[in-house]
């Protein structure tokens, strides 16, 4: 938040005062947004495409903390976390919509921020601001966002459609989210104590950006297609490898043998892990917040896919009865659990 900036008060414009000022800059970018912002409803045409919708809701003190999130950043994050989810049905996101409850200690310029992170991602990702509501909250901020995206009926992918013998496999690598969140939280802690102190963040760059910037995979949908590879199932990472995993399997009535040594890692997370005294596989199965993309092929496929930069195969589905394992580093298999990063818990 600048501190240069005259702060305004959201009751000064009003709500309708506020929407006209937040989303003045919006411009439409998709030929299926027929009409956007400014009626009572948005209007979209796809033709003859399938229409994917997800939603999420995001509030302060559960799943972001301002002590240490930007609120561009966090407007950003917003965006990139709901259309992660588009991508991992192999679809393309298009239009989002935006709504938020402020409560009195936001300033107008304060929201601006927000929004400034909300449109950046719309113009990365290419999507349209199509809506949304804004209303007053007692105590912090709130924002639920949907995203809307299209799909082909044939490429579109589930969880359910695993077989055994599929490989499973991930794009990027995992765990830098959670170790950045381990970091910052640290951070904050010593900073609570002692505000004179600077934190020390210098050289963990990647991981801190893995935790307050990060991108969903917009490249994965193109390079599959590109392969000729329609996976058989398909989530993105948002709680954890363990608990997407158990995801796939559930929805497709498939085990799993994932590998340990298999497992892509950042250097950065694994001395992160290391200062903390966790074991980097834990980041990984149990951190989330990655925004990979967790696939399953055809054994068919291997041949396109094996020397694609892109992805690391890390295990592959067996018949449900063999259970969901982790074949460890020593070679032995233990069943993995969900610890998933269930905010609700
Ligand atoms: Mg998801």
């Amino acid at each position: 938040m600048s501190k240069e900036r005259n702060q305004t008060s959201v009751s000064e414009l009003g709500e309708f005062g506020l929407i006209d000022r937040l989303t003045k800059d919006v411009e439409i970018k998709n030929e299926s947004t027929i009409e956007g912002i400014g009626d009572d409803a948005a209007v979209l045409d796809y033709k003859d495409k399938q229409v994917v919708v997800s939603t999420d809701l995001l509030t302060e003190g559960i799943h972001f903390n301002l002590m240490y999130v930007p609120l561009k950043h966090l407007g950003y994050k917003a965006v990139v976390v709901n259309i992660s989810d588009i991508y991992a049905m192999n679809a393309i996101p298009k239009q989002i919509t935006v709504s938020i409850a402020v409560s009195g200690k936001f300033s107008v310029e304060a929201l601006e921020d927000l929004y400034a992170g909300i449109n950046l991602a719309c113009e990365k990702y290419n999507v349209d601001l199509v809506g949304g509501d804004t209303t007053s909250s007692l105590t912090g901020l709130v924002i639920s966002i949907t995203a809307i995206g299209e799909g082909q009926k044939e490429t579109i992918v589930k969880r359910a459609g695993a077989k055994p013998t599929d490989l499973l496999c991930v794009t990027g690598d995992l765990g830098g989210a959670y170790m950045g969140l381990q970091l910052l939280e640290r951070e904050n802690e010593v900073f609570k104590v002692n505000p004179k102190m600077q934190p020390k963040l210098a050289g963990y760059d990647y991981i801190l950006e893995r935790q307050l910037k990060p991108e969903a995979r917009q490249d994965v949908p193109a390079i599959l297609k590109k392969l000729g590879i329609v996976p058989t199932s398909m989530i993105d990472i948002s709680d954890g490898l363990s608990s997407e995993i158990m995801h796939l399997c559930k929805n497709s009535g498939v085990g799993c043998s994932l590998f340990e040594d298999k497992v892509p890692m950042d250097n950065q997370t694994k001395q992160m892990a290391e200062e903390f005294s966790i074991n980097p596989i834990v980041a990984a199965l149990n951190g989330g917040e990655d925004y990979e993309l967790l696939f399953t092929i055809s054994l068919d496929d291997y041949e396109k896919i094996k020397n694609d930069p892109d992805f690391t195969i890390i295990g592959h589905m067996t018949e449900a009865s063999e259970g969901i394992n982790l074949v460890t580093n020593a070679g032995s298999a233990i069943p993995l659990e969900a610890q998933g990063w269930n905010h609700d818990k």
